[in-house]
């Protein structure tokens, strides 16, 4: 029995160490990143911690959130939203709800939706309060002059993930896009989209939300609006570290010109720090379920 229990606080997300089992699958992805997590004391008592127990926030996390869908027993998890949402949808406004298309994935996988049938989520997300439903994803404002190099976060993660590794670079760094309706339910993928505050909830939250209702006997809902962001003009995709960090060993080795989008996430938003726990077979699942919805919105059209 441990006598020494580590609990690590943080707005963002939390360690609950009275749940780790010190499996070190956090650490392992962390040191990838920015090395926020490492193992503390030693023998029975080893922990995982931040460097001197600090805060999340104090440490050199930048809320990726990567850890989190590594984590097999949820110690290391996002603050809880849902109790607030839940307020929110019990006042019956209907409030409107903005969804990541990666984050219907993420529903489907979580809730077991049978195939790709993502207008069930959609209704489900309906029976519980929500009003009118945007399939939505951020447009990335490219500002960039000729002959001149930015880099442009996804997320805040980015922008944090630059002050950490390359705080020289910041004066190349745009500002990441912002949630600008404060009224809306923000669905995401992306743990990161919680640092800007307002009513953001990841897909882990969300299947929580959902989880009480029978979803495969529901009817399919549709969207009530598409409003895809896209990009103002062409940009590089930097994605994942290993494709951040070859952009920028790029820009300091040779003149780089242009808009590079950065994506921390390890493949993207499919894979983001707000997508349930990932098991062995996750990526075949997910690309699974995208092709499956693919083939749907194909022969609806
Ligand atoms: S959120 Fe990202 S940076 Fe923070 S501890 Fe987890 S893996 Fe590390
Ligand atoms: S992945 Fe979860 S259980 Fe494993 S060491 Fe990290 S916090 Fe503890």
């Amino acid at each position: 029995m441990r006598e020494r229990v580590v609990d690590i606080e943080g707005s963002i997300l939390r360690l609950d160490g009275g749940k780790c089992i010190v499996c070190g699958r956090c650490i392992a992805i962390c040191r990838k990143i920015t090395s926020a997590l490492d193992y503390a004391y030693r023998s029975i008592d080893t922990a995982i911690s931040t460097p001197f127990n600090v805060k999340l926030d104090e440490s050199t996390c930048i809320a990726c959130g990567q850890c989190t869908v590594y984590c097999p027993v949820g110690a290391i998890i996002e603050v809880d939203s849902t109790r607030r949402i839940k307020d929110i949808l019990g006042r019956g406004m209907r409030p409107t709800v903005c969804i990541e298309p990666e984050a219907i994935i993420g529903l489907c996988e979580a809730l077991n939706v049978k195939g790709g049938s993502y207008g069930k989520i959609l209704e489900a997300l309906k029976r519980i309060g929500c009003g009118r439903i945007i399939l939505w994803k951020p447009k990335l404002k490219v500002t960039a002059r000729r002959g001149s190099v930015e880099l442009i976060p996804y997320s805040e993660a980015e922008a944090r993930y630059i002050q950490v590794r390359h705080p020289d670079l910041l004066r190349y760094m745009a500002n990441s896009p912002i949630l600008d309706d404060r009224d809306s339910i923000w669905i995401t993928p992306c743990l990161a989209r919680k640092i800007g505050g307002g009513n953001i909830i990841t897909v882990r939250e969300t299947a929580r939300l959902l989880t009480p209702l029978d979803i495969n006997s529901l009817p399919e809902a549709d969207f009530d609006e598409i409003k895809l962001g896209g990009v103002d003009r062409e940009v590089v995709k930097a994605v994942g570290v290993e494709g951040i960090e070859r952009v920028i060993r790029k820009m300091r080795s040779e003149k780089v010109e242009g808009s590079v989008a950065l994506y921390v996430c390890p493949d993207g938003c499919l894979y983001g720090g707000g997508q349930p726990y990932m098991e062995l077979y996750t990526k075949i699942k997910r690309e699974e379920i995208l092709a499956q919805i693919r083939n749907k919105i194909e022969t609806t059209e």
